[in-house]
């Protein structure tokens, strides 16, 4: 039987919580489902306040709109990272400046970041990758240095965590100013499509919901708190129908149990690779948690990720590569130099993500564990 490299998980109740809205005669957005999921967030992590939206990409578009990202301001994104990082910001015609990854671990190197600044930035973009926490406690010091806005792009990193030096732990997507989450079915908790935006600095948040709801003041309106509704700023249709919350929050009610499985098949991976001295494995810092999103292996260089791809197709494993560096794209270089970033194209060249997700047997998983210490 083939092994998949991803298989979205349903936990029970999604088509029974799509039913009950669809007969409740409420499937736009923002009703019963989306405010259980955005109280479930709050409560649970403790972010002062969260959107759903349709997607991860929508959130940080959002983000760029908050920012007030405009024609020329520079934006620093990582280059070892999904095209939707950097693409909300092109689309406020910002300057994309890219900042390579540490040597040894695909975040963004908080000690590089510094020099790429001028006075046209406006924004860092920070990517935690597989889940594990970039160095906010660095990255939250230089922006207050320069007053920039910090965006973390938390597609894979629901429910993980950083801990300061002084002992306080803050959850990823809750320590920039905004968060933006991904529930995309490929990640840990899934609604096909969809996302979350955090905003941490209250500031901003009466603005987020006009921008969410098509640039009118409609969730005052329906709190209440004003007679009627209008135009009164940008936006768009960022808020996702309650066919999706409803989805979304049967997933919820079993994080704890995802978060578990996941963590057992991560765990299992660690334990049966680590003396395989032709890879590395990945690298947990002190200050970081590991939420499972992601088992990835670096290999040597890319024919021995090549061969091994191909090793384990042939045993019917999918195996896949991830990130393309986004600063050798087609689009970036067309208006851009070259530039180098050694780092995020060895990550390009040799990382290997290994299939990892709710219904991987401890069977399928030996498998692929033994497959890779043979070859
Ligand atoms: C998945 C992902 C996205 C995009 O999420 P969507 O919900 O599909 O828009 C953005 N950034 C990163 C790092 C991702 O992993």
């Amino acid at each position: 039987m083939k092994i998949p490299f991803n298989k979205p998980y349903l936990s029970g109740n999604e088509t029974k919580y799509i039913e009950d809205a669809v007969k409740s005669g409420k499937i736009s957005g923002n009703g019963k489902y989306t405010q259980l999921c955005q109280k479930f967030f709050e409560e649970t992590y403790g972010f002062k306040k969260t959107l759903l939206t349709t997607s991860c990409t929508d959130a940080l578009e959002m983000c760029a709109i908050l920012a007030d990202i405009k024609a020329d301001d520079e934006v620093i994104v990582p280059s070892y990272t999904f095209v939707s990082s950097a693409l909300a910001f092109v689309r406020q015609n910002a300057h994309i400046v890219f900042a390579d990854s540490y040597q040894d671990n695909p975040n963004v190197d908080a000690d590089k970041i510094e020099n790429l600044i001028t006075i046209k930035t406006k924004a860092i973009v920070v990517v935690h990758y597989a889940g594990i926490a970039c160095d906010m406690e660095k990255i939250m010091q230089i922006a207050e240095k320069y007053n920039l806005i910090v965006i973390e792009d938390a597609a894979q990193a629901i429910d993980s965590y950083y801990t300061f030096s002084d002992g306080t732990r803050k959850p990823l997507g809750g320590i920039g100013h905004f968060g933006a989450f991904s529930f995309h079915e490929t990640k840990n908790i899934i609604s096909g499509e969809g996302g979350m935006l955090t905003i941490n600095d209250s500031r901003f948040a009466d603005r987020a919901e006009i921008i969410w709801e098509k640039g009118t003041n409609r969730s005052s309106f329906f709190r209440g708190e004003i007679n009627k509704y209008g135009w009164v700023d940008t936006g768009s249709s960022f808020l996702p129908s309650e066919i999706i919350s409803a989805f979304l929050w049967a997933q919820l009610e079993n994080i704890e149990d995802i978060q578990e499985k996941r963590l057992g098949i991560w765990n299992k991976y660690y334990e049966g690779l680590k003396c395989n001295d032709k890879i590395t494995l990945p690298i947990i810092p002190e200050y970081a948690t590991n939420n499972a999103h992601m088992f990835y292996i670096v290999c040597k260089d890319l024919d021995f990720r090549s061969k091994l791809i191909a090793k384990l197709k042939e045993n019917d494993i999918l195996a896949v590569f991830h990130y393309l560096s986004l600063h050798k794209s087609d689009f970036y270089t067309q208006n851009h130099d070259d530039r180098d970033l050694p780092n995020s194209d060895r990550f390009e060249d040799c990382l290997l993500r290994l299939p990892l997700f709710y219904e991987l047997t401890d069977e399928q998983q030996q498998k692929i564990i033994d497959l890779i210490n043979k070859f």
